[in-house]
């Protein structure tokens, strides 16, 4: 055990936990909600920088705990303007964190795990395996390091933010993690990013999507589907052995069903050239969510090619083809434009890549 593992991650606790722990070493309470409001809305990341708690208090914590456990090694700019951070845990696992600056609101898409234990074959983050899951705090200090290097620390992002849970790691292989980590952002007197800002990418943790559905204030929900039968899917993404797709879909009509104003449910489907992009596959897919009565939107997402992968993105004519099949099928469909490819920072290049071939956290989604 390390130093860092016997300190307390401060920016994994909520305010009431926070309250709790400064109350624990003699504090008042009203300290708590002070340096949480210092960790979480003023994105400091040092206690030498909360110059406004007494020196005394400031030594005792840094004995006991910590306000910033992960390290920045690289940071990558895009010519579109994304910036791509690979950073490193205390324990020396690398974390992917994306920042996309788009016209209407900025988006972070952050990793749930360093690596991850699934083994999707157009994924370059499965060529890491599961490294480890991340803590809450891990998952919500990479987006204070993310909003600090866009705005600077602590201002306001002009634009607000969305966060996808899409970089490296299976969210729901990690939990309680993620959920504790969504319920920390969503505090008004800390970061203020309230669940409906944030979208959890799944490939199918079938048992999870059933948990989500019974949560009141959950993050919104994407589907990396990939494929529109069994035969291709268990190949692509082979965690449709467990949950194919029959009970996969069942669960989402089961959490369609519970869905109330303002939340967003979608699926994604990753474009592979020659492989699940024909037209007799998109009436595939048509029928497949027709005949389970979901009507969530489809995202259509090009493939973001990295070696040694094998594969190619679908032609743009091949992507529009298969859009308006869907859509003659009465199913909401989009195409998602891929940012960052140039730093390895778009939906399936996580693999902690440092610049020209990296293992990042662009896992990718599909
Ligand atoms: S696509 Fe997502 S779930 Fe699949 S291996 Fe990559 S990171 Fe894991």
């Amino acid at each position: 055990m390390d130093e860092m593992d016997k300190r307390t991650d401060l920016i994994g606790l909520s305010q009431a936990e926070l309250v709790g722990f400064v109350q624990q070493i003699g504090e008042p309470a009203y300290r708590g909600r002070q340096i949480f409001a210092a960790v979480q809305h003023r994105r400091l990341r040092s206690f030498d920088e909360m110059s406004d708690l007494p020196k005394a208090l400031r030594e005792r914590l840094r004995e006991t705990a910590t306000a910033s456990t992960l390290t920045v090694e690289s940071r990558y700019l895009s010519e579109d303007g994304t910036r791509r951070f690979l950073m490193k845990t205390h324990d020396n696992f690398p974390v992917e964190t994306v920042f996309i600056p788009e016209e209407r609101r900025d988006t972070i898409c952050f990793s749930s795990q360093s690596g991850c234990p699934l083994q999707c074959t157009f994924c370059l983050t499965a060529q890491l395996g599961l490294l480890r899951s991340l803590t809450p705090g891990e998952i919500v200090e990479q987006i204070i390091i993310a909003l600090n290097d866009a705005y600077g620390v602590g201002e306001r992002p002009p634009r607000g933010t969305n966060l996808v849970g899409m970089g490296a790691g299976e969210p729901f292989l990690n939990f309680d993690s993620l959920l504790q980590a969504t319920r920390i952002m969503a505090d008004p007197q800390g970061l203020f990013i309230v669940p409906h800002r944030v979208t959890v990418s799944t490939a199918g943790v079938v048992p999870r999507i059933r948990e989500l559905a019974t949560i009141p204030d959950r993050p919104n929900l994407a589907i990396s589907l990939a494929a529109p039968t069994d035969e291709l899917r268990d190949v692509l993404m082979p965690i449709n052995k467990k949950w194919p797709l029959e009970e996969l879909l069942g669960a989402c009509r089961e959490f369609e069903q519970t869905l109330k104003a303002g939340e967003r449910f979608t699926f994604e489907y990753v474009m592979l050239d020659g492989i699940n992009d024909s037209d007799e596959q998109a009436r595939q897919l048509a029928n497949l969510l027709n005949r389970h009565d979901l009507h969530a939107k489809v995202n259509l997402i090009p493939h973001n090619p990295a070696d040694p992968l094998p594969y190619q993105p679908s032609p743009a004519t091949r992507v529009e083809m298969f859009k308006g099949i869907l859509e003659s099928k009465g199913i909401h469909t989009f195409v998602r434009r891929p940012r960052g490819r140039d730093i390895f920072a778009a939906c399936g290049q996580l693999a902690a890549v440092t610049q020209t071939v990296g293992l990042g956290a662009n896992s990718q989604r599909g």
